[in-house]
């Protein structure tokens, strides 16, 4: 199958990226769209030009994806200003087929960042329109909408999980990974006082702790039309 992150920015692939790997190992391929450039993601150097901003943050997520043989997007729209416009949909739809999407992880509906919100409905329009062929792109359309499932938001909102994948066999390597993600590991601490280490650790704890298994991601399919499989699609 192919798996497919879309995200608002270059570091949100944490809440999906242990279950990506283990799904690499049942031999999937991986692919990761932002549809941002992240370029507002500089706390600790707030006068850095937007354009070095970006620069930093697609060599670091270029880094990442070299590292597992994964594709990456960047469709880079303004950070902290993205907008719902029919050149983002076009450009989405086509990431969506030109990755031949199976299974697409992107945010959940409710989140701090206005950005991730965008994101969660932009994939559940893409999404479906990536199977409609009366919307011509590049790529040719799916032959059938990919299920979607969404990644556990950052801060205080009641997410309900329905789904885990047990990924203590992948925790390391996925904090590991993140670590390629200098100048936001840099920023959260700056910001919240930890780094990714400590952020996937903890919820990670929290949710294996639920089901019985050291750490693990915790997702909830999104509610939409075509976009739920009937068969199991998690590793
Ligand atoms: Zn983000």
């Amino acid at each position: 199958m192919h798996i497919v992150s879309i995200m608002a920015h270059q570091d949100d692939e944490m809440r999906c990226l242990g279950t990506m790997l283990k799904c690499r190992d049942r031999g999937d391929q991986l692919a990761f769209v932002t549809v941002t450039d992240g370029s507002l993601g500089f706390v600790q150097n707030p006068t850095i030009r937007r354009e070095d901003a970006a620069a930093i943050r697609h060599a670091e997520m270029s880094a990442l994806c070299a590292a597992i043989d994964a594709e990456f997007i960047n469709l880079g729209e303004r950070d902290e200003f993205l907008y719902d416009t029919p050149d983002v949909r076009m450009r989405l739809i086509e990431a969506i087929r030109r990755t031949r999407a199976d299974l697409i992880f992107t945010h959940y509906h409710e989140d701090y960042n206005a950005d991730h919100v965008t994101v969660n409905s932009l994939v559940r329009h893409c999404a479906m329109q990536a199977a409609l062929p009366v919307i011509a792109t590049e790529s040719a359309p799916l032959i059938s909408p990919p299920a979607v499932f969404l990644v556990e938001p950052l801060g205080p909102f009641t997410f309900p999980a329905t789904h885990y994948v047990d990924i203590s066999g992948y925790h390391d390597q996925k904090v590991a990974l993140l670590k390629h993600h200098a100048s936001q590991d840099e920023a959260l601490f700056l910001a919240l006082g930890s780094g990714f280490e400590r952020l996937c650790t903890r919820l990670e704890s929290y949710r294996g702790e639920q089901v019985g298994c050291e750490y693990a991601e915790a997702f909830t399919p999104m509610q939409a039309r075509g976009a739920i499989k009937a068969y199991s699609v998690l590793p």
